[in-house]
């Protein structure tokens, strides 16, 4: 028999099967990042629907939107505990949701809606509005 084939893999193989195992990991990791984002902008959506249910749940019950005679400040989501978990958070950031009531009277029939977005601009409601 002859010594050479027992060897095993030469080193010029062992660079080659290096390189295609580096190639292919530089096309699949970007490709797992942009999964992983999606999933958050998806997840964000969603918890930006859940709010939207919740303040309009909030009118539905209290004639109002929720502190619409108190001002057009911004409010966190514990304004509304009964409404909405007030954990919900932007995957991407961790980062907590507010929303505010437009319009330019606290009368609930000439306010317009709320505003209310995420801080990696997952989407937006103006005027209860979802806008991408
Ligand atoms: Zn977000």
């Amino acid at each position: 028999m002859n010594s050479r084939e027992t060897k095993g893999f030469t080193l010029i193989e062992l660079m080659i099967v290096v390189v295609i195992i580096g190639i292919l990991a530089a096309i699949a990791i970007p490709k797992f990042q942009d999964v992983t984002e999606s999933a958050k902008y998806a997840a964000c959506r969603s918890n930006l629907r859940n709010i939207a249910s919740a303040l309009t749940m909030y009118a539905a019950e209290n004639n109002e939107y929720p502190g619409a005679f108190q001002g057009h400040k911004w409010r966190k989501l514990d304004y509304i505990p009964d409404y909405v978990h007030t954990e919900l958070l932007c995957p991407s950031t961790a980062t907590s949701y507010r929303f505010r009531i437009t319009g330019r009277d606290y009368d609930f029939f000439r306010i317009r809606g709320w505003n209310g977005s995420c801080k990696r601009n997952h989407g937006m409601y103006r005027n209860s509005v979802y806008q991408p």
